[in-house]
This record gives C-alpha cells, sequence and structure tokens, in this order.
C-alpha cells in the first residue's frame, strides 16, 4: 500500500494565519503544514482519511487522480471543512464517493452540513453522489473490497476514529488510548499518530511526546510518524530530539507498507 501525507498540521495549520511561525523556521519548506489528512492506495483504490478546509490544494498539489471512499475521523473543523466540495469532485471523477463516520461523528455532518443530506426534491446539485455510511465504534468494515479496523478514541469531549488497514494505522486527535485497543495496535509496521502538544502536556482533547513514547514502549510499532504536528516542531530542531523510530512527518511524504 501506499501512504500519502496530504497535511501533517495542527487545525490551525502551520504558520497559522498572519504568519504565526512559533518555532518553525519559515525557511525549511517541511515546516509548511496544511490541515491533517492522508491517502491510502491498494489495489487500484484510493481511501481519503479527512477532508479538511486544504482539501483543495492537496488533491492538486498531490497529483491526486481519484477518491472512491471517504473516512471522517470526527467533525471538528480542520477534518470536514472540504466535504462541501466532494458533491463536485464526484462530477469530475464521474462515479459517487462513499463517506464513512462514526455515528458521533455522522450526527455532528448531519448539523453542519444539513443540506447535503436533503432528499431528492430539494437537494444540491451532486449531493445525491454521496452515500453516507455510518462506521462501527470498534471493529471491522469493508469498503472497495479492503477490510479495515476501527476504534473510537476519546478527544476532549467528543471521540475520533482510528483506523487500521493491515499492517498500518492511523489515529488523530485522540487524548487517551480505549481501554481495549491490543488488537488495534499490535503488530504494526507503520503508525501515523497526532502528537500535537510536543514537549507541553495540555489537556486540550490532543496528545504529546510523552504520550507517544508510552505507545512506542506498550506496542512497539516498527516504525512511528508523528502527524497533526503544530507550530511547536520545528522539522529539523525538533526531529534531533526524537528516539530511533519515532520521526515527524510533512505535507507530500509519502509511505510504502
Ligand atoms: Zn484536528
Ligand atoms: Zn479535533
Amino acid at each position: 500500500m501506499k501512504i500519502t501525507i496530504l497535511g501533517s498540521g495542527s487545525a490551525y495549520g502551520v504558520p497559522m494565519a498572519f504568519n504565526v511561525w512559533g518555532a518553525a523556521n519559515p525557511a525549511n519548506p517541511q515546516n509548511k503544514r496544511s490541515r491533517a489528512s492522508i491517502l491510502l492506495e491498494e489495489n487500484g483504490k484510493s481511501i481519503l482519511i479527512d477532508a479538511g478546509p486544504d482539501f483543495r490544494y492537496q488533491i492538486n498539489d498531490n497529483n491526486v487522480q481519484n477518491i472512491d471512499s471517504v473516512f471522517i475521523t470526527h467533525g471538528h473543523y480542520d477534518h470536514i471543512a472540504g466535504i462541501p466540495e466532494l458533491p463536485r469532485a464526484t462530477k469530475t471523477l464521474g462515479h459517487g464517493i462513499k463517506i464513512y463516520a462514526s455515528a458521533e461523528t455522522m450526527a455532528e455532518l448531519k448539523q453542519s452540513y444539513g443540506y447535503l443530506f436533503k432528499e431528492k426534491a430539494d437537494a444540491e446539485p451532486d449531493s445525491q453522489s454521496l452515500k453516507w455510511c455510518i462506521l462501527p465504534d470498534s471493529g471491522r468494515f469493508t469498503t472497495e473490497g479492503l477490510e479495515f479496523e476501527t476504534l473510537l478514541f476519546q478527544h476532549h469531549h467528543i471521540h475520533s476514529s482510528g483506523f487500521r488497514y493491515q499492517n498500518f494505522a492511523y489515529v488523530t486527535d485522540w487524548e487517551t488510548l480505549p481501554e481495549k485497543c491490543e488488537t488495534f495496535f499490535s503488530g504494526l509496521d507503520l503508525l501515523i499518530i497526532e502528537c500535537n502538544n510536543a514537549d507541553t502536556p495540555e489537556i486540550n482533547g490532543h496528545s504529546d511526546i510523552f504520550k507517544i513514547k508510552e505507545v512506542m514502549a506498550r506496542f512497539s510499532p516498527k516504525r512511528m510518524v508523528l502527524s497533526h504536528i503544530s507550530r511547536r516542531m520545528d522539522a529539523e530542531e525538533y526531529a534531533k530530539t526524537l528516539p530511533d523510530g519515532i520521526e515527524l512527518s510533512y505535507d507530500g511524504m509519502i509511505l510504502h507498507v
């Protein structure tokens, strides 16, 4: 499988509006981070995980040719603001797109984008080409002939769905590990995981480097790639502080598993 990091950044991106770069050196292109999203390609099928406010640029900059299904991790704007662009995208692609979300997230989507869920008579143009599919809170599901595993993670007052496919897993916007997560995390070759808070633990629904090291000690994934990263991390300087097996992602990074 091929994974492309379309966006490696935290909710407000790096730099934030008004050129707020924080510790990130503006001269290093790897510090320019759009909102967190990945593309997984396998057996000729393309799965997008999250469609945030940078969706259009990410699809174009990475020359993405197709999307079959979209998995939405949770209802925060940095993960869903690109969804209203999907109806038009179905017209360009010439086929429908399935959108998967947990029951909790789907309710959130209906509230944010009720007009996309309308019945035929007053539906928005092309919105009927979107097929909304409810994910289980945990367990297996199949799309495009590919079998995934999903698991809900606590994320401040809501929950975020993590996804595993074979020996790869993607977990973004998480605060604590669910009680039963051994099957989800065991035997991974690659784990892409949110580390929003870097070295500053905060109670804000996110992870930090201390939680990341706990995950590494407990489950020993072969390779951990940090995502949803903020202005607190410089691509070069922060990378020097990371132990073997943990690295920073960047926009456009391609990983093969
Ligand atoms: Zn987020
Ligand atoms: Zn979030």
